[in-house]
């Protein structure tokens, strides 16, 4: 039976997503496409922006790169219905261009809420942009989590203006109540095998990530 605290999740998931469809003044025109997976997820995917196969689908990483990261998902042994998989930024930027920094600030308050509602226990942020909206933001404080084979310092800044996907995939940090795990973009990893090496890597990396999570609460 579905519990009461998962339907409300549901209901407040719909609520929000009607509230975005309502806002004719969010950037970028094209499909809105808000993310899914389980709303009881303990982990939740968050990519930067649809691309136009997701916009056509109406779907979250559906395109070559999103199948990849289901394969990935899979080959870990967790159900793709299990978790959640969203974006930054929720309509498909023209030409595949990067999200602008004034569309990540108009779709923040709905990811905000988005990720109040979900209440992951990590977020594994894909690629550069995922993962700096997260460290790089000057209200996170960042805790580096030392248990990772870098384990050598501790990293504990307001922010990390110099964040940096090579040097912090992989790791887990503490962004203000928020446990975040970079790992590269999957359509990174699909550009180069170096990448993809690292990528692979990082995912395997995950279960022991969510493990060490759970104990640290
Ligand atoms: N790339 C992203 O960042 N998000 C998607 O949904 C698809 C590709």
């Amino acid at each position: 039976m579905v519990s009461k605290i998962i339907m409300d999740k549901v209901l407040a998931l719909e609520k929000l997503k009607q509230e975005m469809l309502d806002n004719k003044k969010l950037p970028l025109k094209t499909n809105l496409v808000f993310g899914e997976g389980s709303s009881d997820c303990q982990v939740l995917f968050i990519g930067e922006a649809p691309g136009a196969v997701e916009d056509q689908q109406v779907r979250p990483f559906v395109g070559r790169s999103g199948q990849l990261l289901r394969r990935c998902i899979r080959d870990l042994g967790w159900k793709e219905e299990e978790v959640y998989i969203t974006n930054i930024v929720k309509r498909r930027p023209p030409e595949n261009r990067d999200p602008l920094p004034q569309e990540i600030e108009a779709y923040k308050p709905y990811l905000t809420r988005q990720i109040e509602i979900l209440h992951p226990k990590i977020i594994v942020t894909l690629g550069r942009f995922s993962m700096n909206y997260f460290l790089g933001r000057e209200e996170n404080k960042i805790k580096e989590i030392l248990f990772s084979e870098r384990a050598t310092k501790i990293c504990y800044a307001y922010f990390l203006p110099e964040a940096k996907i090579t040097r912090d995939q992989g790791h887990l940090f503490l962004a203000g109540n928020l446990f975040v795990a970079p790992v590269f973009h999957p359509a990174a990893a699909l550009r180069a095998p170096a990448m993809m090496e690292a990528f692979k890597k990082s995912f395997k990396n995950l279960p022991k990530i969510l493990k060490k999570v759970d104990e640290m609460k």
